[in-house]
């Protein structure tokens, strides 16, 4: 029998209340989701977070899995401590193993259903070019950003973070529970057909990698003084020219895309995003790009699921 095992995780932030929400439901019904005899493990990441609906309790979960942070034993916040437990109970080499991790979010910007992968790892961009070709989701590639780290699904040989929006924090919404639902079961299919060899990978692979994120604009007191234009607001994906009015003031003075960066077709994304209001992002901007898939990255994939 084989020894791959499909790790799903909800609830990493636990204001993010769909996802945990549909595994409680598939718990109860164990048909909910047809597995297809795909060894699988599902877990809510901060469940005392999820309790009082915050994101966090002591700092952030999906930024605690970088190695400093998982060997400072010393560290004692809550998130760290969960970080820790996940990684030595499901972890690649953990007491109940799995290779590949999937990461259900939530977030207030209209991004639709989208992927988010953390550098070119070919395993990753093996996985998510099926499940690409299969859905036309975009892939937000987050590289590049060294505010930023100790994502959850680095901690994993393969993985990646679904982001399911709009819906604010707090919120069941029938449409982000039947988008959850269906990513699960596309990923379930895709890895199948990876297990049995009867994948048919894309030709190319659309991304937007990481540009540069921007903040709002600021009063000398540090607090943000300008609002995101109309023009821009709700409009993730859509791409930008450098005149692009982006922020306004109340008394009408605009913030044009120009004064950011002198790029032209930039494509914004996380416009708005309510728990990025703490890292001081307004919007993330990033750069399409048409990757031509590689077949190594098959080959890296089939010897991860193949054990
Ligand atoms: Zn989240």
């Amino acid at each position: 029998m084989s020894g791959f095992q499909l790790l799903l995780v909800a609830g990493t932030h636990g204001n993010e209340i769909n996802a945990p929400w549909l595994f409680d439901q598939w718990d109860k019904k164990p048909t909910l989701i047809h597995t297809s005899g795909l060894n699988l493990n599902k877990v809510i990441a901060n469940p005392i977070a999820r309790k009082k609906c915050q994101r966090y309790i002591d700092k952030d979960l999906n930024r605690s899995f970088s190695p400093e942070l998982l060997e400072n034993y010393a560290n004692k916040d809550l998130e760290t401590c969960i970080a820790r437990e996940l990684v030595l109970e499901n972890g690649p080499r953990g007491n109940n193993p799995s290779q590949i991790v999937i990461d259900f979010h939530s977030t207030t910007s209209s991004m639709g259903t989208s992927i988010v992968v953390y550098g070119r790892r070919s395993v990753d961009l093996a996985i998510v070019s099926l499940i690409q070709k299969r859905l036309q989701v975009p892939i937000y590639l987050h590289e590049g950003d060294d505010s930023q780290n100790g994502f959850l699904v680095e901690a994993w040989p393969c993985g990646f973070v679904v982001e399911i929006g709009p819906v604010p924090q707090g919120v069941i919404h029938n449409k982000i529970i039947n988008q959850t639902l269906l990513m699960i079961e596309t990923c379930i299919e895709e890895i199948n057909n990876v297990i049995n060899n009867n994948a048919i990978f894309p030709k190319q692979l659309i991304i937007h990698r990481y540009f540069k994120s921007i903040d709002f604009p600021r009063d000398s007191s540090g607090l943000p003084n300008a609002f995101i234009h109309s023009e821009v607001q709700s409009k993730d994906w859509s791409p930008l020219s450098i005149d692009q009015n982006i922020f306004a003031n109340i008394e009408g003075e605009l913030f044009k895309l120009h004064n950011y960066s002198k790029e032209n077709d930039l494509v914004p994304v996380f416009i708005n995003e309510a728990a990025y209001a703490e890292k001081n992002i307004a919007m993330i901007l990033t750069k399409k790009e048409v990757i031509d898939f590689q077949t190594p990255w098959a080959e890296d994939l089939y010897d991860l699921v193949n054990i």
